[in-house]
């Protein structure tokens, strides 16, 4: 919806011109960027140039990483969210930050199973309300964790994990096998920002915003679009400025998320009031603009603060509809005048049907832990998002405050399956274009003492294929440092002219009526 808001309203604009299906596909010493538009190939000569490419995904080389199912988070989440499509049923997902964490999440909403995530860290990088909607529903979190491999003849059919030692090492003994179609890999981003540096080695007077500039957030995306607008048209000599509060604005929306520092606790002396498990600082507030009362606070000086209830509750919940954490609960103590139940309000959003109306359920805490059995006494569309469901529960009165979500996942068999099979080098493909196996690198650094990732690609064309060396020469960087070498020793590839197959039609010219 964001996007198609912001297209609306650049729609409007008569002075812009958009050109759909035109990628552009090389920028040159003259100044010139070539682009095909819808299919013709022009040359454009702009006076500044502003570049939004976006971010790739970092990927991980081990043995059946190329397999088919094994994909990365963005592809799924376009899959999922752009083209409505269903790619799979029984998903595992590597890397607990923002995107593993939320792809898992609509990933549920879908109607997949997600069998679980691993995270190589002790903790999820993820913001903690999201990590926590995931486990409330009962998904296993595997931190310190790795994948070992991917097995499957001509698809993927089943994951490895193992848990790794404080050198990311896999400690044998400790691998678990599950059955998984689909692999995504989220395991962090890095900005496509080759044609960036290309114009900016032409001299062209460059501008780069969003992930293609700094990776952070989407909300931090569309803030950086806007300064970086108005300082183009400051350089250009326009009377405008960047006031000092979008800047403070885009660093809070770029920041790490803070410490977790626990949650305000809920009143004792209210019948009614929410209970929020927003426990760590992060750049968010819509919680506290929904409260028609003001009763919804942050009291530090930014959004960073962690929210807290204080005043009156009407029993709206209104903030329980828009968190988009999902942190907040309502908590009704008027429901049982004989205060043995009380009735809590939560946010739903998983598939109708997974939950019904007069059925018990595994009620669970702020964690995912286990509290005890509740009643779907109501379900209703909420007025306010229209993607979210409010459901009351009919809980034991002294489990009011601690009734955070519903467990949809049994917890899975812990019983640990050793695996005799080591992963070998030469069973990691770490470039796909040319099938160059991590063991004929390693072999030939060995051998030639090389330094110089150019003398690696000449020798055994890693990084020649038509991608460009997107994947594999992060992943040959990382070769060199997992055998010891600093990687200042090492001499980086030469950057690659940014370009794009383009069909040669595009380049033909009508003269005198004919091509
Ligand atoms: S339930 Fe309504 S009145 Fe109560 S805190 Fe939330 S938004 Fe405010
Ligand atoms: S809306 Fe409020 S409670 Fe929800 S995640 Fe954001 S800051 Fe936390």
């Amino acid at each position: 919806d964001i996007g198609k808001n912001l297209a609306s309203n650049l729609n409007n604009e008569k002075t812009i011109d958009i050109w759909l299906n035109s990628p552009v596909v090389g920028v040159f010493s003259d100044g010139l960027v070539g682009i095909v538009k819808e299919g013709k190939y022009v040359l454009v000569k702009p006076e500044r140039l502003l570049i939004t490419t976006g971010a790739r995904e970092k990927t991980l080389a081990f043995p059946g990483c190329d397999l088919p199912g094994v994909y990365g988070a963005g592809a799924f989440q376009t899959l999922v969210n752009r083209d409505l499509v269903k790619p799979t049923d029984k998903l595992f997902i590597v890397g607990g930050g923002n995107v593993g964490l939320i792809g898992a999440y609509h990933a549920l909403q879908a109607g997949v199973d997600v069998i679980g995530i691993v995270e190589a860290l002790p903790e999820c990088g993820g913001y903690k309300v999201h990590l926590d909607k995931i486990k409330r529903l009962g998904i296993p979190i595997f931190t310190s964790h790795t994948v070992l491999r991917a097995e499957g003849k001509e698809h993927l059919e089943k994951v490895v994990i193992s848990r790794i030692d404080d050198k990311f090492r896999p400690i044998k003994g400790t691998e678990r096998v599950f059955d998984a179609d689909t692999l995504l890999i989220a395991v962090g981003l890095t900005p496509v920002d080759e044609l960036k540096n290309q114009a900016e080695e032409f001299g062209l007077k460059t501008y780069a915003a969003g992930d293609a500039d700094i990776i952070a957030e989407a909300s931090a995306a569309m803030f950086s679009g806007r300064i970086t607008a108005r300082k183009i048209l400051m350089d250009m000599g326009f009377d405008v400025e960047v006031p000092p509060e979008w800047e403070d604005m885009v660093n809070i929306l770029r920041s790490r998320p803070g410490p977790v520092k626990g949650i305000y606790p809920p009143p004792k002396d209210k019948d009614v009031y929410p209970v929020i498990r927003c426990a760590q600082e992060i750049p968010c507030n819509p919680c506290t603009e929904a409260c028609v009362l003001q009763s919804i606070k942050i009291k530090e000086p930014t959004m960073m603060g962690r929210p807290q209830f204080e005043g009156d509750c009407l029993g709206c919940a209104r903030c329980v509809s828009i968190c988009p954490g999902l942190a907040i609960t309502l908590v009704d103590k008027r429901y049982d005048k004989t205060k043995k139940t009380a009735r809590v309000v939560i946010p739903w959003e998983m598939p109708e049907g997974t939950i019904k109306t007069g059925q018990s359920v595994k009620t669970t805490g702020m964690e995912g832990e286990v509290i005890g059995e509740g009643k779907v006494i109501a379900m209703k569309k909420s007025e306010w998002q229209n993607r979210r469901t409010l459901v009351s529960l009919e809980v034991p009165y002294k489990e009011a405050n601690l009734v955070a979500g519903i467990q949809i996942k049994k917890p899975t068999d812990k019983k640990s399956i050793p695996r005799v099979k080591e992963p070998t080098d030469d069973e990691i493909i770490i470039c796909r274009c040319e099938r160059v196996t991590k063991k004929e690198i390693k072999d030939y650094i060995k051998k030639t003492g090389t330094r110089d990732i150019n003398a690696v690609k000449a020798a055994l064309r890693v990084g020649m294929g038509p991608c460009g060396g997107k994947t594999c020469t992060e992943l040959t960087m990382r070769i060199f440092r997992e055998m010891g070498i600093d990687l200042k020793e090492v001499t980086p590839p030469v950057e690659r002219p940014f370009t794009q197959e383009v069909p040669l039609k595009s380049f033909l010219r009508e003269k005198g009526g004919k091509k």
